[in-house]
């Protein structure tokens, strides 16, 4: 008999919801985290600490298409990235299901529908917390529920903007956001509304993170271990190579192997892939579960741009992210394919600048940055990128991850940049719209993979997926993969709400076959 029942390899979206899932089943449940837990400590809300000194980013070295090393935005802790996201959780367009016609072709169409998934985007709303106004983004797709919590109160500032686009004919709604704050009850509620929120870590454990409302809330089940500071390095297979039979992990200095009846990867998708390519054997030649050959490839992460604005009057929105526009997702006013979505950033300050060349050379000698700052409305643009085989994961000799990555849909990218500045120019933001690099710190774009996905595809065809309808490896009977490795297309809102929804919706399933029960109120 194994030591555990599921081994779950990464603690964040995919993983931590996950392990949330099957804590009640009472199965033993064994959590490997090559991070440690994120410290509570001053720099957490330190701009300086966190975007200038990337204090919060691992120190890996990756390798672009041409080989030319870059430091990736990853970051390794319990929790995983959802540690330093800006928890705007979206579900993605029933529409994004199907294929859809871009400008740099298909989209294509996931192997189940949205209805499939709608139950567990509810459930993963109630688990994240999730704030907003059903009704008000005319792409929203049918929901069984309202959202849990009251939508975050605008600002000032960002109800202006809101009432401005509604006076321009533009159709701006209340953005889905994971943080347990009580804008009704504001000496009560744990979130402060701050400005250091989007890519920072939360002092007060208030964003709806997967440490906090996953890893947690299951380690109070007997039945679930975590260790820390554990990082897999390799599955071993059965002679047949139809099973895992064990997780070789660093851990401690050492090497240890731990075994369970269930192996689960979700480490990221260009680790996760790195980890099965790094599993290869002579049954697996080419990395295990790769017969398809479609490991590592179709490697999405969103075409995005950050744009800021300068508003003629101070900003003094402290928690900006509460707007969203989706009237150029599937299309803009001159053209008939996707554009994307639209949605405010956290408020930018001056530290944060530092090195953007393009702020200092477009502005000096008449601001400062202080003065930039004061004034800045911030903007993130998303348009979708498409999965492509040679965007790709790869493992360089010495075991590194190479990233091979060519941007597609610029195109579309461009024009809803446009278009955020001619509509801009009918409200009182306009003489100013200026590209910034906000989570693209490095010269890089690929270093930018906050929104990686895609490098383990599921589908029904074993000749052409990694993973089948259940996110099982076509090959291995006992491998599932739940982080945003099993994407077939990004859509273009963020992708955490859905690998959470997918996490729970996979947990049910591995739960089913292990003969076990999921106590959802129990969880609840
Ligand atoms: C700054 C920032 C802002 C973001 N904002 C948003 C947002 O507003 N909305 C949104 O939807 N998404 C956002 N995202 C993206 C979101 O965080 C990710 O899509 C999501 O966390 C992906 O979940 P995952 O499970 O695939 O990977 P992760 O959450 O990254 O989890 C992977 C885990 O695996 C661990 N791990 C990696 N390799 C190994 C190994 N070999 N052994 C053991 N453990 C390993 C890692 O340490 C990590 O804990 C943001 C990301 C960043 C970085
Ligand atoms: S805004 Fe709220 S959730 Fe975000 S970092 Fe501040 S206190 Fe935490």
């Amino acid at each position: 008999m194994s030591d555990y029942d599921v081994i779950v390899i990464g603690s964040g979206a995919g993983g931590g919801t996950l392990a949330h899932r099957l804590a009640s089943t009472g199965k033993r449940v064994l959590l490997l985290e090559r991070g440690d837990w994120l410290a509570r400590e001053p720099e957490n809300w330190s701009a300086s600490a966190v975007f200038v000194e990337n204090r919060y980013v691992s120190a890996d070295t990756w390798y672009d298409g041409r080989g030319k090393p870059f430091q990736p935005q990853v970051h390794y802790f319990v929790g995983g990235a959802t540690k330093l996201y800006g928890a705007a959780l979206y579900r993605l367009r029933a529409e994004d299901f199907g294929e859809l016609a871009h400008h740099d072709g298909i989209s294509p169409a996931w192997p189940i529908g949205y209805d499939e998934m709608e139950p567990y985007y509810t459930e993963a709303e109630q688990m994240y917390h999730v704030h907003g106004a059903r009704g008000e983004d005319p792409t929203e797709p049918p929901a069984s529920a309202p959202y849990p919590f009251p939508a975050l109160v605008h600002e000032p500032r960002i109800q202006q903007l809101s009432d401005d686009l509604a006076a321009a004919g533009f159709q701006p709604f209340h953005a889905p956001c994971g943080v347990m704050r009580d804008d009704a009850n504001p000496p009560f509620s744990v979130c402060v509304r701050c400005s250091t929120c989007d890519g920072f870590p939360c002092l007060v454990h208030a964003k709806s993170d997967a440490e906090v409302l996953g890893v947690r809330p299951a380690l109070e089940y007997p039945n679930v271990t975590l260790v820390t500071g554990a990082r897999a390095v390799r599955l071993e297979t059965d002679a047949a190579g139809k099973t895992v039979t064990g997780v070789v992990a660093e851990h401690d200095g050492g090497t240890e192997t731990f075994r369970g009846d269930i192996v689960v990867v979700s480490c990221g998708a260009a680790n996760s892939a790195a980890l099965l390519l790094a599993s290869a054997t002579d049954r697996h030649p080419d990395g295990l579960a790769n017969g398809s050959g479609q490991l590592g490839r179709n490697y999405m992460f969103h075409n995005s741009q950050a744009v800021l604005a300068l508003s003629r009057d101070e900003n003094a929105t402290v928690f900006q992210k509460t707007l969203g526009l989706n009237d150029f997702y599937f299309r803009g006013p001159d053209v008939d394919y996707p554009l994307g979505n639209i949605q405010m950033v956290g408020k930018s300050t001056a530290p944060m600048y530092r090195g953007e060349k393009p702020l200092e050379t477009k502005l000096a000698p008449t601001w400062s940055l202080d003065q930039v700052a004061r004034h800045a409305v911030d903007f993130w643009l998303s348009t979708e990128d498409l999965p492509r085989p040679d965007n790709r994961v790869t493992l360089r000799p010495d075991g590194s991850i190479a990233l091979s990555y060519t941007a597609t849909n610029d195109v579309p990218a461009q024009k809803l940049y446009e278009q955020l500045r001619s509509v801009l120019g009918h409200l009182d933001l306009h003489h100013h719209l200026i590209p910034r690099h906000a989570y693209l710190k490095n010269a890089i774009p690929v270093a930018g993979c906050a929104h990686q996905a895609g490098t383990c595809r599921f589908g029904t065809n074993p000749a052409d997926s990694v993973l089948d309808v259940d996110c099982r490896a076509h090959e291995v009977d006992n491998l599932y993969v739940v982080d945003t490795s099993f994407f077939p297309s990004i859509g273009a809102v963020n992708p955490a709400l859905t690998a959470m929804a997918n996490a729970l919706r996979v947990g049910d399933r591995i739960a089913e076959r292990l003969g076990a029960t999921v106590r959802k109120a129990a969880i609840a």
